[in-house]
């Protein structure tokens, strides 16, 4: 209620100007002052009067004492209100002056709503009665808008609200902005009233608009002071905390206490509303003890109610009931049994209370424990899972590992095995497949070989044997060229062994070899091709080859380093002395010192 007084308060003045005759600019100046300085206003009123005396008309006089009235109202200054009221019956009664008559009634109407005396709700139907009627639609306006006032202040909202939109429809086909600001003000607080919170919002929005349009910028304050109660009730706490601060530093600068203590209460619920218990709290505390310095008792059962809700929100139970009880004193203060039966409520309620805090901090306790539990658990399950993963990591670099040892192991034998076949490869490239002796190939590299590291020419010197199979056409063509090969593979082997560690014997051609002798020299050399020779020709040939002898000639090759000095030209000097062995009759050595 203390809230709602404020804002009407501060209005009362609305329509002065249509009672003055006055033009709107200057009329809202005035009406601004009535409301920021209502004291210099009564005062000015009273030396105008005094001063000008019979020389103002009745309609100047009237608008004066309307003024003085409305501002002793906002100042609660009970000498200037009896004075003005009782010039303005004098004024009516001596030229039978309707709006006079109705200005007072206004007025008074106004005093016993706020002080709860008489009967004002009557007394304003009866001062509306008087003008309502009137041909001047701004005196109607007038009329029209101290009705609408009466009625919200009376709380009779249902009733006030055509009303208000009625006479804003009114000062807006007037043109009087200030007007329609006013009407929308007293709208917000009529849906206010009725808990219509998103119109009345939307009202006091549009009031603070026009005020601040029309330059009255204290009007807009005190708007903004109900506007910012309903954004709280809208859950708009930010955005009322800031326009109670704004109020509040207005208040502030125009030394109004009694106001700013209102603002500091408001903004105290909207931090609360944010969640900010313990300032809230601290606030509304200073707030209070600012309210007890300054003697406001007709507030401070309000504040004490909203700093015992601050109290309890902010833990402090004591305090919550302590101002509790102060409330219950001041509004039962005569009632004592009432008081007793309300204390004990207080007591069970806070005690219950008190139980409930208690039940709450041991349920957050055991939640606390709960949690502390439940980290636990997770963290062990996390270790439980990191160990599993580790163990999985594990394995699988194991068998990586197990993987890469038998593939490099693989790898490995793979490679023996191509080593081993190219070793096989490049044998098989060296080697008679018939005879399993060194083909002509391996006799080349050998040769040279030899050759490249034993170039010296002093005794012994290198023998080489070039040995040709005789009249083997003629075996082929008695026994047939199958039999010719094992004859062939037959005399081989007993080459090979009959050379033994001289030399090394390779096959060349069909039925030719040919025989290295590194360092055996002239006469072993000889001395061998003899008995190779011999041992052929003594061969005893297995019967079934159908072949009874075999013989072969053979020529033999020193290196002499001057007529052969490569294996070429060792090989053609061989030649030459198997030609010759042969052109003598066969089955004979010669010597190629021997063939010119
Ligand atoms: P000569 O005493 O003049 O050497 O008479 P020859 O018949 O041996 O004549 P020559 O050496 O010119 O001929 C070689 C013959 O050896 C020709 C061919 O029928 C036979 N011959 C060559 N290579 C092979 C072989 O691998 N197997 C068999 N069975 N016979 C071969
Ligand atoms: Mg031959
Ligand atoms: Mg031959």
């Amino acid at each position: 209620m203390t809230r709602g007084i404020r804002g009407l308060a501060c209005l009362l003045l609305a329509s002065i100007w249509p009672v003055l005759g006055m033009a709107a600019a200057p009329m809202n100046s005035l009406r601004g002052r009535a409301v920021d300085d209502p004291h210099g206003l009564i005062s000015d009123v009273r030396t105008q009067l005094d001063r000008s005396g019979s020389a103002l008309s009745a309609a100047q006089e009237r608008a004066l004492l309307w003024g003085m009235g409305t501002a002793a109202i906002n100042a609660n200054d009970d000498a200037a209100f009896a004075e003005a009221t009782l010039r303005l019956d004098g004024l009516a009664s001596a030229s039978n002056d309707a709006v006079a008559t109705a200005a007072a009634g206004f007025l008074r109407s106004r005093h016993d709503i706020t002080n709860g005396t008489g009967d004002g709700m009557g007394e304003a139907l009866r001062a509306a009665d008087k003008v309502l009627g009137n041909a001047d639609p701004e005196l109607v306006a007038w009329a029209r808008f101290q009705l609408c006032d009466a009625y919200t202040l009376d709380e009779k909202p249902d009733r006030a609200l055509p009303l208000c939109r009625q006479v804003k429809g009114d000062y807006q086909a007037l043109g009087d902005e200030w007007g329609v600001a006013d009407a929308e003000n007293d709208e917000g607080l009529a849906l206010a009233t009725l808990n219509r919170v998103d119109e009345a919002a939307k009202a006091y929005e549009s009031s603070r608009r026009h005020f601040m349009a029309t330059g009255g910028a204290r009007m807009a304050v005190s708007v903004g002071d109900n506007l910012s109660q309903m954004y709280l009730k809208q859950g708009r706490a930010r955005e009322a905390l800031q326009l109670s601060q704004t109020s509040l530093k207005q208040e502030l600068a125009d030394g109004r206490i009694s106001d700013s203590i209102d603002s500091n209460t408001d903004i105290a619920r909207a931090m609360a509303a944010l969640g900010e218990h313990r300032q809230a709290y601290a606030l509304m505390k200073a707030t209070v003890a600012k309210a007890r310095a300054a003697g406001m008792n007709g507030q401070l059962s309000d504040l004490l109610e909203v700093e015992s809700n601050l109290a309890e929100q902010a833990g402090d139970l004591r305090q919550a009931l302590a101002d509790e009880r102060e409330v219950v004193k001041f509004e039962n203060a005569t009632n004592t049994p009432a008081l007793r039966a309300i204390e004990a409520e207080l007591e069970q309620r806070y005690a219950a209370r008190e139980k409930e805090l208690r039940i709450n901090d041991l349920e957050r306790t055991n939640r606390d424990q709960n949690l502390e539990l439940k980290t636990a658990q997770a963290e062990a399950a996390r270790r439980d899972e990191m160990q599993r993963r580790q163990k999985l990591a594990n394995l699988v670099v194991t068998i990586v590992a197990v993987g890469l040892v038998l593939f490099a192991g693989l790898l490995f034998m793979l490679l023996r095995g191509q080593r081993r076949h190219a070793a096989e490869l490049r044998a098989q490239a060296l080697c008679d497949p018939l005879t399993g002796i060194e083909n002509r190939r391996a006799f080349q590299q050998r040769a040279t070989a030899l050759l490249a590291s034993h170039r010296d020419m002093r005794d012994p010197l290198h023998v080489l044997m070039l040995i040709d199979f005789d009249h083997f056409k003629h075996i082929n063509d008695t026994v047939g060229h199958q039999q010719g090969d094992r004859v062939l593979v037959l005399v081989t082997d007993y080459l090979r062994r009959a050379i033994g560690a001289a030399g090394h014997i390779a096959r060349i051609g069909g039925e030719e070899f040919i025989v290295l002798c590194p360092k055996l020299g002239a006469e072993d050399g000889m001395r061998l091709a003899e008995t190779l020779r011999a041992g052929v020709a003594a061969l005893a040939l297995p019967v079934e080859l159908g072949v009874s002898q075999i013989t072969i000639s053979i020529g033999v090759a020193l290196f002499d380093g001057e007529r052969c000095h490569d294996v070429s030209s060792w090989m053609r000097a061989a030649d030459t002395a198997l030609y010759s062995a042969k052109s003598y009759g066969r089955d004979r050595v010669v010597a190629s010192t021997l063939v010119s």
